[in-house]
């Protein structure tokens, strides 16, 4: 298999909290020349299957993929699964979990924002625009878009549920080690999501990487919107260091965003591209 092939490897479908089916996801990512694929929704693999058929036709390699929200000393960090067998009986309990625990903290989240004036029926809307998926922030941000009270989705993250805001409900997300052992059992890999989107100094994000790594995760992404040159050139030093994997993706939610596309992240040259393990397991 070759290396070369441009790949995306985190993108979201309306499995999760993008806006495209994950058959129009890939038809788009194909139309921009992506060759080899994984649709990561946020917590869920329900648009796996459709997303992988229409891949496929569409002649590109797919990868199965996912984005797990987990807990590390206390913080949210966001970790790709790619290369798992989906049908593994492990994931049919840690999906309804999730599911349980974003829908509880829904239901907390629209109280909270009625106590702020907003409607009583902040839920049923939200979850109505989610539908019988993971319901998340991004579909209480839309609605709020649709009710006019504000005018875009940013603003409705800064004013309402962006961090330290009333909608921000922090939920008991599965530690980091959990999430890790899921993906492994399933016989996938696990990296760290976006590293310098937590907020965190690079000296909490070295620790991160070193708990990371040792309960199983094989790397990072070093590319992905809005990452610095000088962030990407010390995040590819400490894959270095660590001689662990690297991976990249455009973070795709919405054609709306003007700040990524599919197949689109800052160019980069690293050794151990994740592309090699992924390759090794299928060729
Ligand atoms: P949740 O998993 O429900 O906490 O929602 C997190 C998702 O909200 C992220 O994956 C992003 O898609 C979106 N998000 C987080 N912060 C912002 C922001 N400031 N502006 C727009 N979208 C955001
Ligand atoms: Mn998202
Ligand atoms: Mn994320
Ligand atoms: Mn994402």
């Amino acid at each position: 298999m070759n290396a070369g092939l441009k790949f995306d490897f985190h993108m979201h479908s309306c499995a999760s909290d993008g806006t495209m089916t994950p058959t129009d996801l890939m038809l788009r990512a194909a139309d921009a020349g992506v060759e080899c694929i994984a649709l990561t929704d946020h917590d869920t693999l329900e648009g796996l299957d459709e997303a992988r058929t229409a891949a496929l036709a569409l002649g590109m390699k797919f990868i199965n993929g996912v984005e797990l929200t987990a807990d590390w000393r206390g913080r949210v960090v966001h970790l790709v699964g790619l290369g798992f067998d989906d049908k593994a009986e492990v994931f049919t309990e840690y999906m309804q979990k999730l599911k349980d625990l974003r829908d509880q903290r829904a239901q907390e989240i629209a109280r909270k924002l009625y106590k702020k004036g907003l409607p009583e029926n902040l839920y049923d809307l939200a979850r109505a625009r989610a539908g019988d998926t993971q319901i998340g922030r991004p579909h209480f941000a839309s609605v709020l878009v649709e009710l006019g009270r504000v005018s875009s989705m940013q603003e409705a993250f800064d004013r309402y549920l962006g961090q330290g805001c009333a909608g921000d409900v922090k939920a008991i997300w599965p530690s980091i080690n959990e999430a890790i052992d899921l993906i492994n059992e399933a016989g996938g890999v696990v990296v760290l999501a976006h590293p310098t989107k937590y907020n965190f100094t690079f000296t909490k994000i070295r620790e991160l990487m070193t708990d990371l790594l040792g309960a199983g995760a094989v790397g990072l992404e070093v590319s992905f919107p809005g990452v610095t040159p000088g962030h990407q050139h010390e995040l590819i030093r400490l894959a270095q260091q660590r001689e662990c994997y690297v991976s990249a993706g455009s973070d795709f939610h919405s054609p709306d965003q003007r700040w990524t596309s599919l197949g689109r992240y800052p160019e980069f040259t690293a050794e151990r591209l994740i592309t090699e393990r992924l390759y090794a397991a299928t060729a």
